[in-house]
């Protein structure tokens, strides 16, 4: 089938470039194409009685499908240049930014009006961190939370369904370059032809990508993964830190190895939820805007970044193998109580059941010294008390600490500064560039490259 432009993922990057090219060439054919289900039809079983944990369907419901793997995210729209991506290091510092801004405009339009924009502009709370050898990044996050950010993309499908060609539950196999054309082949068969192509598989794509790049000859550079845990506590402890930031970005740097140790995805009154990454189960956390969904706990992850080059280079191999030890150990996401962690105790059924801090996410009581490098575990030890500094209780024997949390990146793509790899017309953006890890800088990516091609048509 012939068409102008194929998009391969209906995630915030494949969303947001059908947009905007819609918005500017409304007499363009555009097919996107996605393996997971229409946003109506994504649900994931896991219902906490009859499915306690992750039974590995296909498509992932929470990582698949119209949104992506942020459709029942926090919706913590981050407008910053210090974390979430490096776009800005291929299309400028204010470009990046300006088209943040500019997506985070329609997805207010889309349902997201009367959301809060939090920042961290003259906030006291960066000297209280400096004070405490912590290190709080500048971000202005917009918190649309799961429950508003489900309405937008929901009018954002209704806004594309009549004008793009949706093709939902069919993942694209094949990539190929024929008479000057990319012609893309789909599990089920199906094949399309266009002159331009725009891949924004995400991270659940990443070994198809780097398929992609094996078949087409486009050079790629390994990637840092990431490794910690989720720590919960009671809201109230980091009230005067989510009230005013809702999100902070903390870095420390550890005095025994001189190792970075961040924050990452704060959920105020929130929850931890268990996540599915190609049949490994780790652990995240969301919270809804709606107060009545709320709950008592506020959880973050502590994160530290490893990165592999000689002679191994597989970072996500390692991320993945230590993840595979936890879901052996653990049957899936492993939780222990803070006090149990550095008395060097397994927390049991009964330690967690009597634990004043009460979970959210059913895991199984564990010892996550068994699973955790020392070096990581004892830098995220470390923080812990630094954050106990600037939020007295963190460092709480309930505290709850869930394991493991791994941020898999995807390798980076060699892409010039229009997102283009080096076959003319091939794009590649949003998390499975490896330039990206945020909704803000992946949707900002698909309205970058959409515009380019709209000029260059
Ligand atoms: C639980 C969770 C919570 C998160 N919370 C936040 C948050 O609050 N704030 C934030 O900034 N980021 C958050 N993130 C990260 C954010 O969701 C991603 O950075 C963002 O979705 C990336 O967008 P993308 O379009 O690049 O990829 P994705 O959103 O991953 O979309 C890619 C799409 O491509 C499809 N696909 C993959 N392979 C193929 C193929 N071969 N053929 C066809 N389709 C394919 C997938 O099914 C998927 O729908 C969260 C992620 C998760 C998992």
């Amino acid at each position: 089938m012939k068409t102008n432009i194929i998009i391969i993922g209906a995630g915030p990057g494949g969303i947001f470039s059908a947009y905007e090219l819609i918005k500017l060439r409304p007499d363009l054919k555009i097919t996107v194409i996605e393996a997971g289900n229409p946003l109506h039809k994504r649900k994931c079983p896991i219902d906490g009685k009859k499915i306690k944990s992750c039974i590995n369907c296909k498509p992932c419901s929470i990582m698949n499908g119209f949104g992506g793997a942020g459709a029942f995210s926090d919706g913590k729209y981050n407008i910053t240049n210090q974390f979430g991506g490096t776009l800005y290091e291929y299309i400028g510092k204010q470009q990046a930014i300006d088209l943040m801004y500019y997506v985070d405009k329609i997805n207010l339009a889309y349902g997201g009006e009367g959301t809060k924009l939090y920042t961290t502009a003259n906030t006291s709370i960066k000297k209280l961190c400096l004070q405490n050898s912590l290190h709080l990044l500048d971000a202005s996050v917009r918190h649309l939370g799961t429950d508003v950010n489900y309405i937008v993309l929901e009018n954002l499908y209704n806004e594309l369904k009549d004008k793009v060609e949706f093709i939902f539950n069919d993942p694209v196999k094949k990539v190929e370059k024929a008479d000057g054309l990319f012609r893309v082949t789909t599990e089920k068969g199906e094949q399309f032809e266009a002159e331009k192509c725009i891949i924004s598989a995400g991270r659940s794509g990443s070994a198809w990508m780097e398929s992609v790049c094996k078949d087409l000859n486009i050079p790629t550079n390994s990637n840092r993964v990431d490794i910690g845990v989720r720590v919960e506590l009671p809201a109230a402890l980091f009230a005067h830190l989510t009230d005013e930031l809702y999100e902070s970005k903390i870095i420390y740097r550890t005095e025994k190895y001189g190792d970075l140790v961040r924050t990452f995805c704060m959920n105020p009154k929130g929850a931890v939820v268990s996540e599915n990454t190609n049949g490994i189960v780790t652990v995240n956390g969301h919270s809804y805007e709606d107060p009545k969904l709320q709950t008592e706990n506020t959880n973050f992850a502590l994160l530290v970044a490893k990165h592999f080059s000689e002679p191994f280079k597989d970072s996500n191999g390692y991320g993945e193998s230590i993840a595979r030890l936890s879901n052996m150990l653990g049957g899936g996401v492993i939780i222990q109580r803070f006090g149990d962690l550095v008395t060097g105790h397994r927390s049991t059924a009964n330690r967690i059941n009597e634990s004043f801090t009460v979970p959210t996410l059913a895991a199984t009581p564990g010892d996550l010294s068994l699973v955790m490098p020392k070096r990581i575990l004892d830098g995220i030890i470390e923080m812990i008390y630094a954050l106990d500094k600037i939020a007295p209780g963190t460092a709480n024997d309930d505290t709850l600490l869930y394991g493991v949390e791994v941020k898999f990146y995807n390798m980076e793509v060699s892409l010039d500064e229009h997102l283009e790899t080096k076959h003319s017309g091939l794009f590649v953006i949003g998390d499975c560039s490896g330039i990206t890890h945020s909704l803000s800088h992946a949707s900002a990516s698909g309205v970058h490259v959409a515009r380019h091609i709209c000029e260059t048509l």
